[in-house]
This record gives C-alpha cells, sequence and structure tokens, in this order.
C-alpha cells in the first residue's frame, strides 16, 4: 500500500519535496511508517526564511484586533476538528489517549491566551533630564523567528511557540522534530484555514544540519525558540553566540519531588506517580527523582511499588492505558544501560526495569547513589529513583543536587518548610503539594542551570519575543552645552 505523501508549507503553499527527497513517519506502537514526508533542502529553508523576511512588514502593521481574530478562528478551527488531531498525536507520537486530548485542549487555550495578548505589548514612559523631553519605551516585534520543537508534545510545544510569537507581530518558520513531523505540518494546516497571510508561517520538516543549522546562520532570523534536550540547546546557545543571535533554550529535567516526614502518604504516591508515569515519562517535568524523608521513606517506597506494579502498559488507542511506547525502540536501550550500570553499582530495581519492543515497564530504583548515570541523566522514560534523605536540609540538598533546574515539588503539611522549599530550590518552577508537571499557557515556564534560560507563556513569551525601544521626544529646543 503506497503511504500518504505530505508537502511542507513555505509562502502560504503547499511545497511538494524537491531535492530534499521524502522521509518516513513512523508510529511508534507499531514501529511501521504511516506517511511520508517531504523533507527541506538548503534551497526550501532559504525560500522559508524569505518568505517569513518578506511577509513581516504588512504583518506587523496588522491591526491588533486583525492579529487577534485570526488567533481565535485558529483556535476554533483545532477545536472542531479536535478528535481527529488527538488521533495523529496519538499516532504520530505514541501519546496515551489520556494524553493526546489534553494536548490538543492546551493548543487550544494557547492561541486564546496569544489572543489576549495581543493588545497588551505596553511600555512606559519616563521623566526626562532636558526640560521639554518626553521618554517612552515601546516593544516591537523582532521580524523572522526560527522555531525547534521536541517530539514528546509536538502540537501542543510547537504552537506554543507560533502562537505567542505571531501574537507579537513576528513572522515564523517551524522546523518540528524529525520524529512527529505531521503535528507541526497541522498547524500549518489550521493557520492556512484561518486565512494566515502567506509567509507568516512557514513549516519545513527536515534534517536538523540542514534546518537547525540554516535558521542559526541567516542573519534575517532574529531569534531561535528551542525547545529540546539540553545536549543540543548547548550546542544552539554556543551557535547563536556566534551569530549573536537571540535565543531561549527550554531544555531537559531532572525534576525533584520531595516528600517530607508529614506527609500524607498515600497522596505523595499518586502525585509520585503521575508525575513520572504520565506520557510514559516522555515529560521534561517528570518526577524521574523522588526524595523521601527517612521516617517515611520504607512505606512510601513499598506503596509507590505497589502502585507502579498496577500500571497498564499496552495500545496508547486504548483509553485504560496509561503508558504506551516510547518514541523508539532505541530510547528502551538507552534507558536498559542506565539501569544496568545502576544495578551493577549496586542499585536494585523494585519493580519493572524491563521492556518488550518499545513498551517498557513503569520502574522503580531504590539505593541509587551520585556515582550512577541514572542519579543525574535525564531517562525520558517511565524510569524514576527514589532517593532517602536523613532529614529536611538533606532533601533540600538531594533535590538541588542535579545540573537541571527545570520543575520540583513538595509534599508536605508544614507551612514554613514548604516556603523555604519553594525560596531554596534550584529551578524555575516549584510546586506545593502537587507534582512536578504543570504547564498553563498564560504563565511563565521555564528553567534554570542545564535547563536553560528564557520563559514561555502569555506576557513572558511577548517579552521574549519583542525588542524595547527608549524613544525621546523633544518639545521646542533645548540647550546644548556648546
Ligand atoms: P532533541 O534535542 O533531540 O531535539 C529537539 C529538536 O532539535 C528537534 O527538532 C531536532 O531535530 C532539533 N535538533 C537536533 N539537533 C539539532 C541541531 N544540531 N541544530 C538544530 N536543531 C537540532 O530533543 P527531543 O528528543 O526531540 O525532545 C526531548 C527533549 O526535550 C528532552 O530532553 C526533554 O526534557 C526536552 N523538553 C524540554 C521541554 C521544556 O519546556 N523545558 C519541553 C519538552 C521537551
Amino acid at each position: 500500500m503506497s503511504l500518504p505523501i505530505h508537502p511542507m508549507y513555505i509562502n502560504g503553499s503547499w511545497r511538494p519535496a524537491g531535492a530534499g527527497g521524502l522521509a518516513d513517519d513512523i508510529n511508534p506502537a507499531t514501529g511501521e511508517a504511516f506517511a511520508r514526508i517531504a523533507q527541506a533542502s538548503p534551497q526550501d529553508v532559504e525560500d522559508a526564511i524569505g518568505a517569513a523576511h518578506a511577509a513581516f512588514g504588512p504583518w506587523q502593521k496588522l491591526l491588533a484586533g486583525e492579529r487577534e481574530a485570526l488567533l481565535l478562528r485558529t483556535a476554533d478551527i483545532i477545536a472542531a476538528q479536535a478528535d481527529r488531531i488527538r488521533d495523529l498525536i496519538i499516532e504520530e507520537n505514541g501519546s496515551v489517549f489520556m494524553k493526546a486530548p489534553w494536548e490538543v485542549g492546551y493548543a487550544i487555550d494557547c492561541l486564546r491566551v496569544a489572543a489576549g495578548c495581543v493588545r497588551r505589548p505596553h511600555g512606559e514612559t519616563f521623566p526626562a533630564s532636558a526640560p521639554g523631553q518626553v521618554g517612552m519605551t515601546i516593544r516591537q516585534p523582532l521580524g523572522v523567528i526560527g522555531g525547534i520543537a521536541p517530539f514528546n508534545s509536538p502540537f501542543l510545544l510547537a504552537m506554543k511557540k507560533v502562537a505567542f510569537a505571531l501574537a507579537a507581530g513576528n513572522t515564523f518558520v517551524l522546523k518540528p522534530s524529525e520524529l512527529t513531523p505531521l503535528s507541526g505540518l497541522k498547524i500549518a494546516e489550521v493557520f492556512d484555514a484561518a486565512g494566515l497571510p502567506p509567509g507568516v508561517l512557514n513549516v519545513i520538516p527536515g534534517p536538523a544540519a540542514v534546518v537547525g543549522d540554516r535558521l542559526l546562520a541567516d542573519p534575517r532570523v532574529k531569534m531561535i525558540t528551542f525547545t529540546g534536550s539540553s545536549k543540543v540547546g548547548r550546542h544552539l546557545a554556543a551557535e547563536a553566540g556566534r551569530h549573536m543571535k537571540r535565543v531561549t533554550l527550554e531544555m531537559g529535567g531532572k525534576n525533584p519531588l520531595v516528600v517530607l516526614a508529614d506527609a500524607d502518604i498515600g497522596y505523595a504516591v499518586d502525585a509520585a506517580a503521575f508525575g513520572i508515569f504520565f506520557h510514559q515519562g516522555q515529560v521534561c517535568m517528570a518526577s524521574s527523582r523522588i526524595i523521601v524523608e527517612a521516617p517515611v521513606y520504607a512505606a512510601f517506597l513499598e506503596r509507590f511499588v505497589a502502585k507502579a506494579r498496577t500500571i497498564t502498559v499496552g495500545d496508547p488507542r486504548d483509553p485504560a492505558t496509561v503508558i504506551g511506547p516510547l518514541i523508539r525502540p532505541s530510547q528502551c536501550g538507552f534507558i536498559a544501560d542506565q539501569i544496568a550500570d545502576a544495578v551493577a553499582k549496586g542499585a536494585t530495581v523494585c519493580c519493572g526495569g524491563t521492556h518488550a519492543g518499545p513498551y517498557f515497564t513503569p520502574t522503580v530504583l531504590a539505593g541509587v547513589t551520585d556515582r550512577m548515570a541514572v542519579y543525574g541523566e535525564e531517562s525520558f522514560g517511565p524510569v524514576t529513583s527514589v532517593l532517602k534523605a536523613d532529614d529536611y536540609e538533606h532533601a533540600l540538598f538531594l533535590s538541588n543536587d542535579t545540573r537541571a533546574g527545570l520543575s520540583s515539588a513538595v509534599v508536605t503539611n508544614d507551612l514554613q518548610k514548604a516556603m523555604d522549599f519553594a525560596l531554596r530550590s534550584e529551578s524555575g518552577m516549584v510546586h506545593i503539594n502537587d507534582t512536578t508537571i504543570s504547564d498553563e499557557p498564560h504563565i511563565a515556564f521555564g528553567g534554570v542551570k542545564d535547563s536553560g534560560f528564557g520563559r514561555e507563556g502569555g506576557m513572558a513569551s511577548i517579552a521574549e519575543m519583542t525588542e524595547v525601544k527608549w524613544i525621546t521626544f523633544q518639545m521646542g529646543k533645548r540647550d546644548f552645552p556648546f
């Protein structure tokens, strides 16, 4: 059976594959290709950037109300085909049934929040030192923004970049993950249906080396907004520095969920299980380190392992499934190596630790130390370590003992310790009496340390994606010293 072929989207038109050829889009649950995707050639990248550059002038001049209406129309178009987009995300990403509709709903919210931001980029006025001078700052869009998106929530995370960039008056070139290109092309499709002018958004799937490097090097691209691994982000930061390009980096995590001695253990177990097993652990905010104060360590571990054993693994289309396939079988190999390293150095596998094809069983490790790779390295799978802390200060030390700094959580009813933890936790986001996974389209999302810099969401995105300009206006003539 021949597979459907999907073109890329440049300057408001669907362009078939040229010199870049086609690549398979693979369903992680079956390991089989279900579509073929046009891959951008160097010329396609050039054309996409050129189109975005040409579209910038008219787009930034469009009245705020028109940009707002377009974003809201796009949200409605997604809502009308939510089930189809959900099914695409399941097929392309291996997303389980409970996660895919959430992702679609988030993208709709994101567009509505972005529409609400269109009229809000504002500046300030200043008293001036020169008599008769009025001073002010305004915010202006940057121009062309290049977006590089990951595979794990492919529709949501790319939409979060596109929606706020367009709201601020920028134009956009999106490079979706090569593992999930159709979710990125779907964004072009819904904006196209809403009547987006040609060139304002361009979506060009293709190899990182062809697309990514050109986006970074081209002086017409004023900013790169990246979400992905710390390894790639570090490379992009270096390249962005070389090209003096603005960059925001939303990168990986090794997120601690801390359970203090006074916690409700049943609640903490539920928070931890959701935190690590949602979307089979392929979440940047996953609770991949669970730190438990000694008095409740044994009780927590026993109940957590018991819960992990009940978690269903299987077909992502089945609404009862909690854990679907990892994106590629090679990811299972990577995690299996991490576990083997930990076991060789003295860790215990309390449950799981095995996989069949791309399906990794929920895995809980105990006895993990800082000599083991899994202590500090992101697994990006349903694997977590439960670490014992001697007391609160030790728990805080362990939670900060990582190069990452994305999200953290603490479960306790001790108000003083909860707030102390929030203030001293080295992470961009802290959740008290909750899991580490939390994301809202209107709130500044982002990390510190190796988890990156820059914030995404609501007015935080608008601030990143605009330039502040200081303007003075001299009323009448001023005196100059000579
Ligand atoms: P990845 O870093 O492998 O790829 C991300 C994107 O970067 C892809 O589009 C890829 O093609 C592109 N890329 C790779 N090499 C490149 C290069 N040299 N130049 C330009 N682009 C390049 O990440 P992934 O495996 O797709 O996603 C998982 C990672 O993303 C995890 O580490 C996860 O924690 C992180 N993530 C972070 C957040 C966040 O908001 N902080 C959200 C989701 C995922």
